[in-house]
Formats: C-alpha cells, sequence, structure tokens
C-alpha cells in the first residue's frame, strides 16, 4: 500500500510573531514543532503500513527549516520524505496548499491512502484535508477515531460526529483527516534518530510539481489574513455570593451598571 502523510510545521505555541507588513506569521528563526494532529497521522501511516505492507511516504509544504519535522517522521519510521518549498509558496491560503500539496501527491503518483491531521494549530482550518481530496477527486473521510478494517481495497473506520461516532466504508484511494484519540504516537528508536540525523531530503520546488502558478502562494490565495490581533488578556470573572434572590438583583444591578442591560 503507497500511504502519503501530509505534516505541517507549526509554530511551537509560545512563541507566535505576525509580519506587520505581510499580515502572515513570521515561521523563520522561530521555535516549532510538528502540528501535534499530524504525530497521530504519522503513528497510523506506520501501524498501517505494519499491517498491510508497503511504503509511506511524507510531505511538507514550508520554509527551508520544515525538513526538521520531516527527519522526525523518519525517525518514527517513514520511508521517504519530501519537502516542498519555494519562496513562491509563501503565504499560501488553504485553497493554494491543497492545491500544491495535490501537485506533490499527483507527481508521487499511485497513492492508495493520504493521512492528515484533524487540523493545524496555527491556521486551525481544517480545509487542507479535504481540499486535497477534492483536487484529487478522492473520497475522504474527516475525523477519523479508529480504522476498525483496512486492505488495499477499502476501508472501515469510525469518525468523530458531535453526539458520538458513525461507521463509514469507503474504497481505497482515499483521504482520511485523523483526531487525537485514534493512537498513541511511538516515541522514535534510536536507529531511527540515525537514520533521521543523516537522511538526504529531496526538495521540490513549484517547477518540480509542473503547478499552474497563479494558483500558489500568496498569488494563488483566493483569502488572505487581513488582521491578526491578540485579543485583550480577560480580567477574573466576580463571583455573587448569596440567597438566589441577591445573586439575581446584585447581577442584574451589575449587567445595568455595565450598560448590559436596560
Ligand atoms: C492565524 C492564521 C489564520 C489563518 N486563517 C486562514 C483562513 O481563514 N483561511 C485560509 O485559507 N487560510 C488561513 N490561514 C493560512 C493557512 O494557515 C495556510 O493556508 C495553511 O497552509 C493551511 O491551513 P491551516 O493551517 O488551517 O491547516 P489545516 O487545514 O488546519 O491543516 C489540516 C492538515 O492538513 C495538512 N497540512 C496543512 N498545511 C500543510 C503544509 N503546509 N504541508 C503539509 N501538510 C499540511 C496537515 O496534515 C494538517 O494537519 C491562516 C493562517 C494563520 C496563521
Amino acid at each position: 500500500m503507497n500511504i502519503i502523510v501530509c505534516v505541517k510545521q507549526v509554530p511551537d505555541t509560545t512563541d507566535v510573531r505576525i509580519d506587520p507588513k505581510t499580515n502572515t506569521l513570521i515561521r523563520e528563526g522561530v521555535a516549532s514543532i510538528l502540528n501535534p494532529f499530524d504525530a497521530y497521522a504519522l503513528e497510523e501511516a506506520v501501524q498501517i503500513k505494519e499491517k498491510c505492507g508497503g511504503k509511506v511516504t511524507v510531505i511538507t509544504m514550508g520554509p527551508p527549516q520544515a525538513e526538521a519535522v520531516l527527519r522526525d517522521a523518519i525517525a518514527i519510521g517513514a520511508d521517504e520524505v519530501i519537502l516542498i518549498s519555494d519562496r513562491a509558496f509563501a503565504g499560501a491560503d488553504t485553497l493554494a496548499t491543497s492545491y500544491t500539496l495535490s501537485q506533490a501527491i499527483r507527481k508521487i503518483g499511485n497513492a492508495d491512502l493520504i493521512l492528515c491531521g484533524k487540523q493545524a494549530i496555527d491556521g486551525d482550518t481544517a480545509q487542507v484535508g479535504p481540499g486535497i481530496a477534492a483536487y484529487l477527486d478522492m473520497p475522504q473521510i474527516a475525523f477519523v477515531k479508529k480504522v476498525r478494517e483496512i486492505s488495499n481495497e477499502k476501508a472501515i473506520v469510525e469518525r468523530m460526529v458531535e453526539d458520538g461516532y458513525e461507521v463509514v466504508e469507503s474504497s481505497l484511494p482515499l483521504l482520511m483527516t485523523v483526531v487525537k484519540d485514534i493512537n498513541e504516537p511511538r516515541l522514535p528508536s534510536l536507529r531511527g534518530k540515525m537514520l533521521a540525523k543523516k537522511a538526504e531530503i529531496p526538495v521540490w520546488k513549484a517547477a518540480d510539481l509542473n503547478a499552474d502558478v497563479s494558483r500558489i502562494g500568496l498569488e494563488g490565495s483566493p483569502t488572505w489574513v487581513d488582521k491578526i490581533a491578540t485579543p485583550p488578556p480577560r480580567s477574573g470573572g466576580e463571583i455573587f455570593q448569596g440567597e438566589a434572590a441577591e445573586i439575581v438583583e446584585a447581577f442584574i444591578k451589575k449587567l445595568q451598571a455595565d450598560q448590559l442591560l436596560q
């Protein structure tokens, strides 16, 4: 089985900085980590390979430093990795990101299963997985919490819905986005870390993807982040004590004082 995993490098949550000119995240030189949801997608890919045989290829679109998450992937069992990096991809919104990744997956060819995380903790849109499936005209199942059965022909999975889960069956090729409940990511082995350290990381640029340049990066993005602002820190709440009637009265007075109630 040819399994492809899309992983994203994201700023370590404590260190988010915005470029005031482009309103996009400053990624260069910022402490970055593997997007937490993608660690579960990686683990699931390796487990399915162990069950069904095949190969795990991991791709990421990002600046040159994003190669670090590909070394993480090798350390836990990826067979091949590709860094999709070009200044032309910068500032991509989810449409342009999905298009670029789908071009890379077409170039790899013969994908039986594509795994993505539920969402990235920086953009938080959860749009890229379904976007890739749309470009590749492939069935997709989002929010997968358990793979009950999988073979080269079909998969039966449990996907999370608001009030529980539903069981879905699909033929392969298939794209799935996974949630945290699906598995327990393994720790990298010493052998894995050694392999990761000396691995050569191939880099694909826009020209390598045969991409339509009007559909990549900021140019290819119908949406752009107009303004990002850090919300003001919230002051502590107020606790009303006393009998219910007293509390209601005090609360109404407070709302009126704050002109939140006539
Ligand atoms: C604060 C902020 C807000 C943003 N808001 C929007 C918005 O409203 N609309 C919009 O179009 N763009 C938005 N963007 C840009 C968006 O982050 C990028 O387009 C990004 O590349 C993909 O979207 P995402 O981060 O939401 O990923 P998601 O769609 O949440 O990611 C889901 C999964 O897709 C895969 N994936 C995502 N990005 C990559 C990648 N670069 N390489 C490999 N796999 C990947 C991973 O498996 C990931 O788990 C925003 C960015 C920021 C920082």
